[in-house]
């Protein structure tokens, strides 16, 4: 095991129990931290240390009252996403360059009941389109592990953030993939729950029937206890489940003996690079010394999952970003003919080249025409790629593979070549499409410049509602590897 300290969630709250320290010490200690980091990495699009210390002396205040509970004065870092008072949400667009929310996002909410104390807002790819993060208008974000590399994203600032160590704890959403792939990129744990577990009012939307929102740690324990605040059911969603709230940390210590781990054949196919194939084995390896079986299992539509993907998602965002017209929100066009002109001129200058490019393929995909050929074809895709996890779950309890088909690659390798970029998604996006909970974690390293190489995620699937039993068995692995405990050259301590 690493001997360097790391600042997980379940220490520092600890710390906080103990009165070690207190909320505004550590909030003040963490912005140092970013002070010194973030010009690097451009993690954070915004910072803003009163209203910081302000909810840090609430934590404490409600420490002092005998009102603390386990989260409570515990910093955190959210996705430009999440609508927040005090705060601006731009969702990595010049469109919302000047919007600042009146209200608090059904995430938000929860963080905050929970006393977790904002440090600030983290860089996105714009409305959560792209795998790398350079989609920003706010400007590329860097990987701690090696500068020149991508994070992932669209969570990328959020990744990048927790990988550095200059915040333990980040919010992130996944759509088809951003909260798991910029996770395996940076070298951190990240899970998205099942659809309807957290609440998406207020989460900036890109592809309703997909986007879920989830946490993003260093390990699996700290990502129950976040999972602990973040979930619940919110009537103000309509896609929100009711459900009787449950603690996600009830199976971080159960036994693996009898765990049954399906491995799909589909997933170790072409375009899988060699560390990455080599590090999933090794950690399958592990499970089965942990006392768990491996079983292959079949998924037999999952090649279809990016095509079906890249139908239904630009299709419901070309829906969600009408709104931006220049008369509601944020960026107006300074001039324009008429309101016909001011609308095209606006979304124009407003959106970039990705968001524009899927808007063009959405409207696409719906007309009439089309709509038959892809858009339906796309949603019985769909349907198949569920079925096909439903069957396999019938043999195993979790799903295990690559998060992603390769470590992190170069800022600019990809970015003329979008398709490329959707291949990437390969093994994230079925989730989204089925609706399932899944999650990376850390399990060795690759291909890199650096002489540790860069970042390898583990993908872990879970039944509906199985979260508990996917974080028990990431904790029980993170118990006997120190993937998750490496820390990127540079991390301040
Ligand atoms: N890379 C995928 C996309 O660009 C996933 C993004 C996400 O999950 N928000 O659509």
């Amino acid at each position: 095991m690493s001997d360097r300290t790391m600042d997980t969630v379940k220490q520092l709250s600890v710390r906080l129990a103990s009165g070690e320290v207190s909320a505004v010490e550590l909030a003040q200690d963490y912005l140092a931290k970013i002070q010194a980091a973030n010009p690097a990495l451009n993690a954070f699009v915004e910072l803003n240390e009163a209203q910081t210390l302000i909810e840090a002396r609430a934590a404490d205040a409600l420490r002092a009252a005998g009102q603390a509970g386990p989260l409570t004065g515990v910093p955190i870092a959210h996705k430009d996403i999440f609508c927040q008072t005090g705060w601006h949400a731009r969702c990595g667009s010049k469109m919302l360059e000047n919007f600042a929310a009146p209200y608090d996002a059904g995430l938000i909410e929860r963080a905050r009941a929970a006393g977790l104390v904002t440090l600030g807002r983290t860089n996105m790819d714009e409305f959560a389109m792209g795998s790398t993060n350079e989609s920003s208008h706010y400007g590329v974000v860097h990987n701690p592990w090696q500068l020149d590399a991508v994070p992932g994203g669209s969570s990328g600032g959020s990744a990048a953030a927790v990988a550095a160590g200059i915040a333990p704890a980040a919010s992130g959403t996944d759509t088809g993939g951003s909260i798991r792939q910029p996770a395996a990129f940076c070298g951190i744990t990240g899970i998205k729950p099942t659809y309807g577990i957290v609440s998406r009012w207020g989460m900036i939307a890109y592809a309703s029937s997909l986007d879920q929102g989830g946490p993003m740690a260093h390990t699996a324990e700290d990502c129950a206890l976040l999972l602990n605040a973040f979930a619940g059911f919110d009537t103000r969603d309509a896609t929100s489940l009711e459900r009787a709230p449950e603690d996600y940390t009830r199976a971080l210590d159960a036994p693996l003996a009898g765990l049954r781990i399906g491995v799909p054949k589909e997933f170790f196919g072409e375009g899988m690079s060699d560390d990455v194939r080599a590090a999933v084995e090794a950690a399958l390896a592990t499970f089965r010394t942990l006392g768990a079986t491996t079983v292959e299992v079949s998924l037999p539509r999952s090649g279809y999952a990016v095509p079906a993907y890249y139908v239904i998602a630009p299709a419901e965002a070309s829906s969600n970003l009408n709104r931006f017209d220049g008369v509601r929100y944020g960026y107006r066009a300074p001039e324009y003919r008429d309101l016909n002109d001011m609308y095209a001129k606006t979304r124009a200058q407003g959106f970039g080249e990705e968001v524009k490019r899927r808007i063009l393929i959405g409207t696409y995909v719906l007309s009439h025409g089309y709509y038959d050929a892809y858009y339906l074809q796309a949603q019985r895709v769909r349907r198949l790629i569920a079925d096909d996890y439903r069957a396999a779950f019938r043999d195993c309890d979790l799903i295990l593979g690559p998060t992603t088909p390769t470590v992190a690659y170069g800022i600019g390798d990809k970015a003329d070549d979008p398709l490329s970029m959707y291949l990437g998604d390969i093994y994230t996006t079925s989730v989204n499409l089925a609706g399932l909970p899944g999650m990376s974690i850390p399990c060795g390293f690759g291909a890199g410049g650096l002489p540790a190489g860069l970042p390898i995620g583990l993908q872990i699937v879970g039944n509906y509602f199985d979260e508990a039993r996917m974080l028990g068995a990431a904790h029980r692995f993170q118990q006997a590897t120190d993937w998750h405990l490496r820390t990127p050259p540079g991390k301040p301590t």
